[in-house]
């Protein structure tokens, strides 16, 4: 089967496409199973410019069919904020989402925001490449409220804090079937077959 290289250092992506994208006719592998050193610089101002960027310079160095994903938190009262700096929101350590989630409830917390104007989304642009061309984007959005607390200990990074009406949880209360059927990732990953369908690679390769 061909591969498709997931072009994040993020385990948590990782093993979310592994989950989403299960069903199709792809073999999943990651950088470091590639032994791909890279981390290319995310100098765009949006999603979809830095899912380019990474797409395109990992198929690059792969030489494989190649998704990137760039993805994040829009918190509506505090404009938009983290955005597309998500993973670097604050001065908090790389891996420190509770410090990133508190930091979110204090600047809330400081303005007051009341329940109804908690919105917020989370925002995924998958960028498809191959080391010859970019094969296109696609996005999904999932909307919901920023929680008064964290909540719950799956999912990742914001999951805590996003609490997500239908479901009466925040996405790191439900299991992970559960949050890609409703979530970001899993309406960009699910656009990904109509793309790979309509670019000539199809989605029948064995080869
Ligand atoms: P990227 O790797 O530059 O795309 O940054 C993604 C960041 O957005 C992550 O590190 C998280 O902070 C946040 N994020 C993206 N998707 C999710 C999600 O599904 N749950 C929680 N946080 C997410």
């Amino acid at each position: 089967m061909t591969k498709l290289l997931i072009a994040t250092n993020n385990i948590h992506k990782i093993d979310e496409y592994q989950e989403i994208l299960a069903d199709l006719p792809f073999t999943i592998t990651y950088p470091a199973n590639e032994g791909l050193l890279l981390d290319p610089e995310e100098t765009g101002t949006t999603f979809e410019e830095n899912a380019i960027i990474k797409a395109k310079a990992f198929a690059e160095a792969s030489g494989l069919l190649t998704l990137a994903d760039d993805s994040g938190l829009e918190v509506d009262a505090l404009r938009g904020e983290p955005g597309v700096y998500s993973a670097r929101y604050g001065n908090s350590a790389k891996d420190d989402h509770a410090g990133r989630c508190q930091m979110v409830l204090q600047k809330l917390a400081a303005l007051n925001v009341p329940w109804a104007e908690r919105t917020a989304r989370f925002r995924c642009v998958i960028a498809l490449a191959t080391k010859e061309k970019l094969l296109g984007t696609v996005e999904g959005r999932v909307e919901g409220f920023i929680n008064y607390e964290p909540k719950g200990s799956g999912g990742f990074g914001y999951d805590p804090i996003f609490f997500f009406p239908e479901f009466n949880q925040t996405l790191a209360e439900v299991s992970s079937t559960q949050k890609h059927s409703v979530s970001h990732r899993g309406k960009a990953g699910r656009a990904v077959t109509a793309l790979l369908e309509s670019s000539s690679l199809g989605l029948t390769q064995d080869g």
